[in-house]
C-alpha cells in the first residue's frame, strides 16, 4: 500500500559536515517525485535518509523527522537500525544494476522474501512471476529463470532489480539515477515501467536528466547549494509542469534552462 512521505526539518551529516540542511517536503502516495539539481547538492544523500540507509555510511547521521503516513521512521526502530525492516517498507533501486551475481534470476527476485519469512514453493513461484511481470521482464526471462541474473543485459538487470525490490511489496520505491548506466531503449523501458508502478507505489527518483524528470514525474524538487562545502538545500518543489515552465525561483529557472550545473 503506497504511503505518504512527510519530511520536516531534516538535516543529514557526514561526520561534522552538514550535507543537506532543513529539508521539508511531502510526497503523495501513488505519485512520482523527481529530485534534480547540480552534482553534490545532496540529492542522493537525501534519498538515502528516506530508508535509513544514510546511517550505514560511517559518520552518517540525521536529525529531523521523516514520517511514512503516521510512523516516524527515526523513532520506530529506536537507536538500532533494522535494515531488513526498513527496506521491506522502503525499497531502493541503485544507479548500477546490482543483481546478486551468483544467484539465478528466480533467486534474485525471491531473495528478499526468503529473508522476510517462510513461503511455500508455490507461493514463491507466484510472487516471483507477479514481480517479474510487474517489472515488464517476465516474457524475456521466463525460460531462463534458473540461469544467473548476471547473464542478462544491463537494462534487463535493472528491471530484475526492480522486480526484486517490488517482490516484498514495499510502500515506497526510491530510485537513485536508475537509468544512468542504461542505453536509450532500456531507459525508455524503465520510464514506462515507472509510469505503471506509480499506480501502486510512492516513487521518488533522483535524475540528472531533466527530460527524464519532465517525462516521468508528477512533481519535481530542485535542490541547490550556495557553494562547494555549503549544505544542499531544497529550493522549491512543485508540479513538474510548473517547474519546467514557470518556476517560482530564479535559480530553478537558471538550472533548467542550462545556465549552470
Ligand atoms: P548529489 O546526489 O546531489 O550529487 P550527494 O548526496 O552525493 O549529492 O552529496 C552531497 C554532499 O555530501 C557532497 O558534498 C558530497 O561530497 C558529500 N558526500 C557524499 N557522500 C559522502 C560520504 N560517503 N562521505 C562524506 N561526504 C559525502
Amino acid at each position: 500500500m503506497a504511503k505518504r512521505i512527510d519530511v520536516s526539518g531534516l538535516n543529514a551529516y557526514y561526520g561534522s559536515f552538514l550535507a543537506i540542511e532543513d529539508i521539508s517536503m511531502t510526497v503523495e502516495p501513488r505519485s512520482v517525485t523527481a529530485f534534480i539539481g547540480p552534482s553534490g547538492c545532496g540529492k542522493s544523500t537525501f534519498l538515502r535518509t528516506l530508508n535509513r540507509m544514510h546511517e550505514v555510511t560511517p559518520g552518517g547521521r540525521v536529525d529531523g523527522k521523516v514520517m511514512l503516513d503516521d510512523e516516524n521512521l527515526y523513532l520506530q526502530y529506536g537507536a538500532g537500525i533494522d535494515p531488513v525492516a526498513v527496506r521491506r517498507e522502503v525499497g531502493m533501486v541503485f544507479q548500477r544494476p546490482n543483481p546478486f551475481p551468483t544467484m539465478s534470476v528466480y533467486d534474485n527476485v525471491a531473495a528478499g522474501l526468503r529473508l522476510n519469512g517462510k513461503y511455500k514453493k508455490s507461493q514463491l513461484d507466484d510472487i516471483v512471476e507477479k514481480s517479474l511481470r510487474g517489472a515488464n521482464l517476465w516474457n524475456e526471462v521466463k525460460d531462463r529463470l534458473n540461469k544467473p541474473g548476471s547473464g542478462l543485459s544491463g537494462g534487463q538487470q535493472q528491471r530484475l532489480c526492480i522486480a526484486r525490490a517490488i517482490a516484498v511489496e514495499p510502500n515506497v520505491l526510491l530510485m537513485d539515477e536508475p537509468c544512468s548506466a542504461l542505453d536509450p531503449i532500456s531507459t525508455l523501458a524503465i520510464e514506462d515501467l515507472i509510469g505503471e508502478l506509480k499506480e501502486r507505489f510512492t516513487i521518488v527518483i533522483v535524475t540528472h536528466n531533466m527530460q527524464q524528470a519532465a517525462r516521468v514525474s508528477d512533481r519535481t524538487a530542485f535542490f541547490n547549494l550556495a557553494a562547494v562545502g555549503q549544505p544542499g538545500k531544497l529550493i522549491e518543489i512543485d508540479e513538474t509542469e510548473r517547474i519546467f515552465s514557470n518556476p517560482s525561483v530564479q535559480a530553478t529557472e537558471d538550472y533548467i534552462s542550462g545556465r549552470f550545473g
